[in-house]
């Protein structure tokens, strides 16, 4: 074998073999985190546009939308503990607080995926903008590893640094003829273009900050907070940059009791009536704006 030939297989190995564990959707445990990473890769863009889902509600298109992202989903189950698969508890939730929100009526309702479907990440936000979405919330569940005492459910907001880029990357994504909250992105003025772009996304991450401190408010009563119940972090998908977004992580399912009440009946209307509470309240103070 040649100096070249073996210089690449030393190259190649560890890139096929976690290629080869993730096509077969195996992951790698880190021991001392004591969770399973799984190692992603991201396939270039095709520009083919995912399908929209149906929106449930009120005909009347003035009427407020809602996404709601069940996080995971088909090759990607997410978190797991015992027998309970992040995929499916976060569906769960997310078809009960639909159901919710339907039911009590007034609040247009879509879901990313409303079965075991697998979805790219930056396709989430990407539906609830192309719908114009109000507001978007990802909703997951937490694994602790072994520490089975860890529990609780807190709730993500996209950190200031990742909020701006995002705005910034959208602003060049985009040309002339796109808006970001009614702010026209015209290249021609790009210094006015940045502050406005600037300006409309404080407002998008403060509005995201509200309905994230009306969660823990109106869950007070019934859902079981983390200590830490609000944090914020350059998630990818709450980078929808004119969509107001938080992602819920409902608990960790590595806590018996968490993962008994997010998977119960009783849990999962629980969750929904605190979180469609929220959700109610935000909008009515949009109005009033
Ligand atoms: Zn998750």
């Amino acid at each position: 074998m040649s100096l070249r030939m073996q210089l690449w297989l030393i190259v190649l190995a560890p890139v096929l073999l976690i290629g080869g564990l993730y096509a077969f959707g195996l992951t790698l445990p880190v021991p001392h985190l004591g969770r399973d990473y799984v190692i992603r890769l991201v396939m270039p863009d095709t520009n083919a546009p995912v399908d929209l889902p149906e929106i449930l509600g009120p005909e009347d298109r003035t009427r407020p939308l809602v996404v709601i992202d069940a996080g995971h989903g088909g090759r990607d189950p997410g978190a797991s503990g015992g027998s309970y698969v992040e995929k499916r508890v976060v569906l769960g939730l997310a078809l009960a607080l639909r159901d919710k929100l339907v039911e009590d009526g007034g609040i247009r309702v879509a879901l990313t995926r409303d079965d075991d479907t697998f979805l790219v990440l930056e396709e989430r936000p990407e539906i609830a903008r192309r719908l114009d979405a109000d507001l978007f919330i990802s909703i997951h569940a937490d694994s602790s590893g072994e520490v089975s005492s860890v529990r609780g459910a807190s709730i993500y907001t996209l950190s200031e640094e990742a909020s701006s880029e995002a705005a910034a990357r959208f602003a060049d994504r985009e040309n002339s003829a796109n808006s970001l909250n009614g702010v026209v992105v015209d290249k021609k003025n790009q210094e006015v273009n940045d502050i406005l772009v600037e300006l409309s996304q404080r407002r998008v991450q403060e509005n995201s900050a509200e309905f994230a401190n009306l969660i823990v408010r109106e869950g007070g009563g019934s859902i079981r907070f983390h200590p830490q119940a609000k944090r914020s972090a350059a998630l990818a998908v709450l980078r929808a940059p004119d969509v107001p977004a938080v992602l819920y992580e409902s608990g960790f399912i590595t806590n018996p009791a968490d993962a008994e009440r997010l998977t119960s009946e009783e849990g999962r209307a629980q969750f929904a009536e605190a979180m469609s509470r929220a959700i109610r309240i935000y909008f009515a103070r949009q109005a009033d704006n």
